[in-house]
């Protein structure tokens, strides 16, 4: 009989079966470690996309930082620009304060036929008549400039300093007019001392920093006896144009720091007299130390420039 061409003899079979059990055992194999290939592979593509997307959050939050940090600096540069020596409400009274320093420069006391006046007080704040100045001001919902002085300020103490913030959050304008008032270190010899005279003001400058916040600031200045009474005023004079400053005198005054002390009628008289006829007034007044008839006087001036259809401005 010849052999069958298949072979059943169990040794055969056996065979058979241990050569597919080895292949479902290789492919077995082969299906583990291809999954687990793929897993490591998955794993670290899943790792590298990790590591990539926290790069993308950690330049995203660079940026939003950057942007944040931007967006204050902006701010903050808004609010010095606000606070030019008035509040931020106040700016409603506020008036070029270079236009007027050039007006006076020229003796224009014009103003387009609107009539305005600037009250200004200088060498203040004083804790004896600035309180009474703020009261009527506040009575008659007019704005006043005030040209304070740090070393007044300093003298009266915790009072003054509160002098200051009241004055400035009632709207009126807080101008610079030095930290000594000492003619003798701003102009020895009747000369200006440039340097002397830059340092004496920015130690005000500080002061009111201190007084009113790290963003206030102020360009108005008032010249320690006025620009002209001085020699030798150029160097001041460009450098208020380089800084974009404006240095204010005055075109009227109540005569409150002049020869004998006078009284609150007299001084009444004085401001009308020297405001005649001027479309633009700044009246000069002082509320330091000493000057009670001034602030008695101040009802009787202020009706005087109502009932003359004047608006009252801030210098800033
Ligand atoms: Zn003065």
């Amino acid at each position: 009989m010849p052999k069958s061409k298949i072979d059943f003899s169990s040794k055969n079979i056996k065979k058979k079966k241990f050569k597919i059990k080895r292949k479902v055992i290789i492919a077995s194999s082969v299906l583990i470690a291809s999954f687990l290939c793929v897993n490591v592979v998955s794993a670290t593509f899943n790792y590298v996309e990790e590591k990539k997307q926290e790069k993308i959050q950690q330049q995203n939050e660079a940026r939003a930082k950057m942007l944040e940090e931007e967006r204050k600096r902006k701010e903050e540069e808004e609010a010095r620009k606000r606070m030019v020596g008035v509040n931020h409400e106040a700016k409603a009274y506020t008036y070029d304060a270079v236009k007027v320093q050039e007006k006076l420069a020229n003796y224009d006391y014009s103003n387009n036929g609107e009539k305005v006046v600037f009250l200004t007080f200088d060498d203040g704040a004083s804790t004896t008549v600035t309180p009474k100045i703020l009261d009527t001001l506040k009575e008659n919902d007019v704005k006043a400039t005030f040209f304070v002085t740090g070393s007044n300020i300093e003298r009266g103490g915790e009072e003054a300093i509160n002098l200051v913030k009241r004055a400035f959050d009632e709207g009126n304008a807080i101008a610079n007019h030095s930290y000594s008032h000492d003619y003798k270190y701003l102009y020895p010899g009747r000369v200006l001392n440039l340097d002397n005279f830059l340092e004496d003001f920015k130690k005000t400058d500080e002061l009111l920093k201190e007084i009113l916040g790290p963003y206030f600031s102020t360009r108005v200045i008032r010249v320690p006896g006025g620009m002209m009474s001085w020699k030798e005023m150029e160097p001041l004079k460009e450098y208020l144009k380089e800084n974009n400053m404006a240095s204010i005198d005055w075109n009227a005054l109540n005569r409150d720091a002049e020869g004998k002390k006078k009284t609150a009628d007299e001084l009444v008289q004085n401001a009308i007299e020297t405001s005649k006829g001027k479309e633009m007034v700044v009246l000069l007044m002082h509320d330091t130390y000493g000057k009670e008839e001034t602030a008695k006087a101040l009802n009787q001036i202020i009706k005087y420039f109502k009932d003359n259809g004047y608006q009252f401005k801030t210098l800033s």
